[in-house]
């Protein structure tokens, strides 16, 4: 089962990830976390020049994120998923389709076709979006070192949030959405009881 998180900078995605991979790890699951970008050496690398490599033109910010996810998908993520343990992702292929494709202006189905081609068209079971507002997300970035795409101006989170939101209007069977505002208690119990009746189901 592959389940991914996404939302804007500062919804709290990696500590959703965190509980509900405890929550699976009590119930005796074997749970692989990882995240994008970043989430093998080669992708620590990719992931750098990104955040902090200087300018990155829009079409070769596409293909770098596009070459993290091909990687970390062929070696990483299939061979886990292909010994059953569940794996949960801190961003994927949506996020690429929000930042790259509505925060930089690509066409969304070109970003969508890029990654289809880079994961061999591998779709989460589950997508958690976590929704929050661009300025409730840099009020909680506050108190950390902003990369390149967190200084972006608001407009472009807004942009990448309406991004997110689409996708989940488009296959809405696939998002459970959740609104990041809430207590993480709140939010936990929500994405527990989907991911319970997933398993179950
Ligand atoms: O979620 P995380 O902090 O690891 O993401 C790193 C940065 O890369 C964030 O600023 C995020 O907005 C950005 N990003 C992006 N396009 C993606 C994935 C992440 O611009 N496809």
């Amino acid at each position: 089962v592959f389940i991914a998180f996404e939302g804007g900078d500062g919804a709290g995605k990696s500590t959703q990830v965190a509980a509900l991979a405890a929550w699976l790890r009590e119930r005796g699951q074997e749970v692989v976390v990882t995240r994008e970008p970043g989430g093998t050496e080669l992708g620590g690398r990719i992931r750098e020049l990104l955040l902090h490599g200087g300018e990155v033109a829009p079409r070769a910010e596409a293909l770098l994120f596009a070459a993290d996810r091909a990687h970390h998908v062929a070696t990483f993520v299939r061979p886990a998923l292909e010994r059953g343990a569940v794996v949960l992702t801190d961003r994927y292929v949506d996020s690429s389709v929000a930042y790259q494709g509505a925060g930089r202006d690509l066409q969304a189905a070109e970003i969508a076709g890029l990654s289809a081609w880079a994961t061999g068209g591998l779709v989460p079971h589950l997508t958690a979006l976590l929704d929050v507002a661009p300025e409730t997300g840099r009020a909680r970035r506050s108190c950390r070192v902003e990369d390149r795409m967190e200084t972006e101006a608001e407009a472009f989170h807004a942009r990448v949030r309406q991004g997110f939101l689409a996708l989940a209007e488009a296959a809405p069977h696939r998002y459970l959405v959740l609104d990041a505002a809430q207590p993480p208690e709140v939010i936990s119990a929500a994405v527990v009881a989907r991911v319970g009746e997933l398993l179950a189901g």
